[in-house]
């Protein structure tokens, strides 16, 4: 039986569904498996014949193996059968003879986040019912843009929950505002906060462990959860697609099964690479890991010299969802690199906590590079990779998937190293129009128009169907107008609970 351990240490080892309903670790850390199941080549080419739910049924049950196989299905089945726009929920497309993308903005908010965020709602009921939770489930979310319209999309009308994402008022793209403000379903709820993304972050954790709060919520059978991607629940859907790629690889010969392929991943919070490492100590032939920043290049420092130091200016950039400093995830790798040494672990989480930075000293950085491999884009890069990448294949790039193209072409100048790789595409073009449109089309040519009379001009040149979850978006009628100070936050939360009895 697998069972998870928290990052930090002690003795506790519990279920998934445990897991899933506790989110975090009561010190702190992250829930782990305590081992992996390993795949033979047989097994990883049995996948080559199959769909993708029926790939996510297979690799998710040897992580859930808590769940039965009727349980996982109707989760499967839930996310991934009528949700995604693509028969194939996350195909690969090929660039060129060792260059391949795999697009993972298929579902219905256009951004990879989907993939996870489809399934976890379906997971964390199911878990609750396992476990004998009796209460309702109200999940509470900080976005800067992206995570909040997933989480909407996945947990709207899921009966067993709730959800209330807050957003900063000035501070999410058009698109982002009008996929949030737009939202149906009886269990949602979106306000604006007159803040940035950090006032909407303090306000939530606030909440969350607010005393007086948790006995309202007590009294009334209710309890707060997170959606992000420290949840395993938010992880393990991840290591699925990175079987799918190989095994699409496979099936239309593009390699043979035993080949080695690397995998280059646009990077934030480490959750989507750290899944294609998971994949990798299950068996998966990977050559590298490629971790590709912006400027925001934390980790390109970490993974050259072992020393995380987050004490450095946070830019802006025109790939926001890759805008951070402080991943999270990053912390199970360090468990697993360690051998599961949680004092370790805690040891550097304190110090990046206290003084900003933590070293892991040579042994583990060379195991770390033994894997992994590290590159930045800065903005006027990522930009031109737009540009070339459509002169040179017609194809269009989003801001963050450039990211990843150019960090490959840098990987390949550096190394020589021309093993078949795959590119994981995270969002669709169409979310980040503006700098996309920008990159293809020039400044002169934008200038003035509005995001949504963008969408209209990238598809006309480009000859691209507008993804239908962004079509009409700005004729479609908003429902979640309310705006609150970043004080009024627990009073909109509590209003909306009594609201929803
Ligand atoms: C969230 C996000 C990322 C970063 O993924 P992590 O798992 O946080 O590393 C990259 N691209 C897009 C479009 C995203 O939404």
């Amino acid at each position: 039986m697998v069972l998870y351990e928290s990052t930090r240490g002690g003795n506790e080892r519990i279920t998934s569904a445990e897991a899933i309903k506790r989110g975090i670790a009561p010190d702190g850390g992250l829930y782990t498996p305590c081992s992996l199941k390993k795949l033979n080549l047989e097994e990883i080419q049995a996948l080559a014949d199959m769909t993708y739910p029926q790939r996510a049924v297979t690799i998710l049950k040897y992580f859930l193996d808590d769940f039965s196989d009727e349980e996982i299905r109707d989760c499967v089945n839930s996310a991934y059968s009528h949700k995604f726009s693509h028969e194939k929920v996350a195909p690969v497309v090929e660039l060129n003879e060792s260059l391949f993308l795999l697009e993972l903005w298929h579902g219905p908010t256009c951004a990879f986040k989907d993939m996870a965020l489809q399934i976890l709602p379906h997971l964390l009921v199911k878990s609750m019912q396992k476990t004998g939770e009796k209460s309702k489930v109200i999940i509470l979310v900080a976005t800067s843009g992206d995570t909040g319209k997933a989480a909407l999309e996945g947990f709207a009308d899921v009966e067993g929950t709730g959800i209330i994402v807050f957003y900063p008022d000035n501070g999410v793209s058009e698109v982002q505002k009008y996929q949030m403000i737009t939202q149906t379903g009886k269990n949602v709820r979106v306000f604006g906060v007159k803040g940035n993304f950090d006032d909407a972050q303090t306000g939530v954790k606030k909440i969350f462990t607010d005393n007086e709060l948790k006995s309202f919520m007590n009294e009334r059978k209710l309890k707060f959860s997170s959606a992000n991607s420290i949840n395993w629940g938010r992880l393990v859907p991840q290591i699925v697609y990175y079987f799918s790629a190989y095994a699409d690889l496979v099936e239309e010969n593009r390699i043979k099964a035993g080949d080695k392929i690397n995998f280059v991943v646009p990077t934030g919070n480490f959750g989507n690479i750290l899944a294609g490492y998971y994949a990798l100590k299950m068996g998966l032939p990977v050559n590298k890991l490629i971790c590709a920043s912006n400027d925001n290049n934390v980790l390109t420092d970490f993974i050259r010299t072992g020393c995380y130091d987050r004490r450095r200016e946070f830019i802006k950039t025109v790939s926001p969802s890759m805008d951070i400093l402080i991943s999270s995830n990053l912390e199970r790798l360090l468990y697993e690199v360690t051998s599961h040494d949680g004092k370790k672990v805690s040891q550097w989480m304190k110090e990046l906590n206290e003084n900003g930075s933590y070293d892991i000293g040579r042994k583990y950085a060379d195991e770390i590079r033994n894997i992994f491999w590290a590159g930045w884009s800065n903005q006027d890069e990522t930009l031109k990779t737009i540009e070339c990448v459509y002169n040179d294949y017609n194809y269009v790039l989003d801001t963050h998937t450039a990211v990843a193209v150019d960090v490959y072409d840098k990987y390949v100048i550096t190394t020589g190293d021309l093993t078949p790789s795959v590119v994981v595409s995270t969002a669709s073009p169409f979310k980040f129009n503006h700098s996309v449109c920008k990159a293809l089309f020039g400044e002169d040519r934008i200038a003035g128009k509005s995001e949504f009379e963008l969408l209209e001009m990238l598809s006309k040149e480009t000859g691209l169907p507008i993804p239908d979850g962004l079509a009409d978006l700005d004729k479609k009628e908003i429902l979640h107008n309310s705006v609150c100070e970043k004080e009024g936050m627990k009073d909109a939360v509590v209003r909306n609970l009594l609201e929803w009895e």
